[in-house]
């Protein structure tokens, strides 16, 4: 198959080229070849002189069946929001509320241009599920943390579910222990133990609010991230999700030991715990992808929104400090390699899995379109998420800017049926 005579194609490469009038060849899963003139008349060739084809976007931290509980509590910071409203929530939530909640929120990520995200919940067989269901790609994580039951138990489930989903074409898996002030240090020790073993991401949510901070130095006399160092729990596959406090030596820390930062900036404001001083750790040299965290605390899935606000809300003592580019790297290579996945996603490059998103070139908030920084421009600041069309491994899963596999309709009157249940 061939997309040929793309209008503008934002390849995200190493050199970050925008090639106008572009053909990119796709075999099977990947993309075969990207340059101009390609197509031959006896193969299957899409015009896209109409389209605008980027990377499918990328979501580094969130929490997909959360979608559920999209508008159930707005008004309270993280620890009132978590024990009052969604703790309760969660307990009631069965494996068809997980799989609900997990197809909602895969539609909404798809159809505004979202082909990849990293998750940590429970239940993650429904969540997995849904990943299949609606052909998007996935990292999927069962969270631990300590509950009732046993470390052991927790982990045992945790790494089956690494193990059964090894050689599946969409979904990658990590281990995920949910932060440090709900593991204990063997479950957070153990955890690292079994991530390396799989070979797979450890992802964490560290230094969200300043209560997690001062609460840390209290009990370890450290912050969280001098703490995860003291136990030798960093490096290059963790990420970290949040990063709101960290001090000059946390940013030091994180760098040296090339923790990647998974920055959620509407998540962090809306619960009022803070801005993570994106600048600073870009300085510092931290890889930092983008993420929605979930809908409960966001409320929305839609990253087009997230790059804006990022842009928006680090640009706000100095608009010199960060540049569209920045914004798109981070929701694009940036989160691939947080993922350790910079070999396969983020970036319309040769080898690389066929994840890509096209944009129609008449959608007036993409015009007009000055040059190449202005078309990224347009991408960041003033796209609304409505994508025509995305293929993931090569495979067309959103057409006329809807999912091609989902009933809207079924997947609507069955969410609002539980609203009852769980407002
Ligand atoms: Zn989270």
């Amino acid at each position: 198959m061939i997309l040929e005579n793309i209008r503008y194609l934002v390849t995200q490469n190493r050199e970050r080229d925008v090639i106008e009038n572009a053909d990119v060849r796709v075999v099977e899963d990947r993309i075969a070849e990207v340059g101009r003139n390609l197509s031959h008349p006896d193969e299957h060739r899409i015009d896209c002189s109409d389209r605008i084809v980027m990377p499918g976007l990328i979501n580094a931290h969130t929490h997909v069946p959360m979608a559920l509980f999209r508008g159930i509590s707005d008004n309270k910071n993280l620890q009132d929001w978590l024990h009052e409203d969604i703790f309760p929530a969660e307990e009631k939530m069965d494996g068809e509320d997980v799989y609900l909640g997990s197809l909602l929120g895969t539609t909404e990520m798809l159809e505004s241009g979202t082909t990849c995200f990293n998750e940590m919940y429970f239940k993650t067989d429904r969540i997995a599920e849904a990943v299949e269901d609606t052909g998007i790609r996935a990292v999927l994580a069962r969270g631990v943390m300590d509950i009732e039951e046993s470390i052991d138990e927790q982990l045992e489930k945790a790494t089956l579910f690494v193990e059964n989903y090894r050689d599946h074409e969409r979904i990658n898996t990590a281990i995920a222990p949910h932060a440090i002030y709900t593991c204990s240090k063997d479950l957070l020790r153990l955890s690292k133990k079994y991530a390396e073993a799989y070979n797979v991401p450890y992802h964490i949510h560290v230094s969200e609010t300043v209560k997690e901070n001062k609460d840390s130095r209290e009990e370890h006399g450290k912050t969280p991230v001098e703490y995860l160092e003291s136990e030798g729990l960093l490096d290059s596959s963790v990420v970290t999700a949040h990063c709101t406090w960290l001090t000059e030596r946390d940013r030091n820390i994180l760098s040296e030991r090339d923790v990647s930062v998974a920055h959620n900036p509407a998540a962090n404001l809306k619960l009022g715990s803070g801005i993570a001083d994106l600048n600073r750790m870009k300085e510092a040299g931290i890889n930092t992808g983008l993420g929605t965290d979930g809908s409960a605390s966001n409320n929305s899935l839609n990253m087009f929104q997230e790059m804006k606000l990022a842009g928006l809300l680090h640009k706000r003592n100095d608009p010199t400090e960060i540049t569209e580019q920045d914004i798109l790297d981070m929701a694009t290579v940036n989160s691939a390699k947080a993922l350790d996945m910079e070999e396969e996603i983020g970036s319309i490059e040769e080898g690389k899995k066929a994840d890509l998103v096209m944009i129609d070139i008449e959608d007036v908030s993409m015009n007009p379109i000055y040059g190449d920084r202005g078309l990224i421009s347009n991408l960041v600041y003033s796209f609304n998420g409505d994508v025509s069309e995305v293929l993931v491994d090569g495979q067309l899963v959103v057409e006329n800017g809807r999912c091609t596999e989902v009933n809207h309709e079924k997947i609507v009157e069955a969410v609002n049926e539980r609203v009852e249940k769980f407002g």
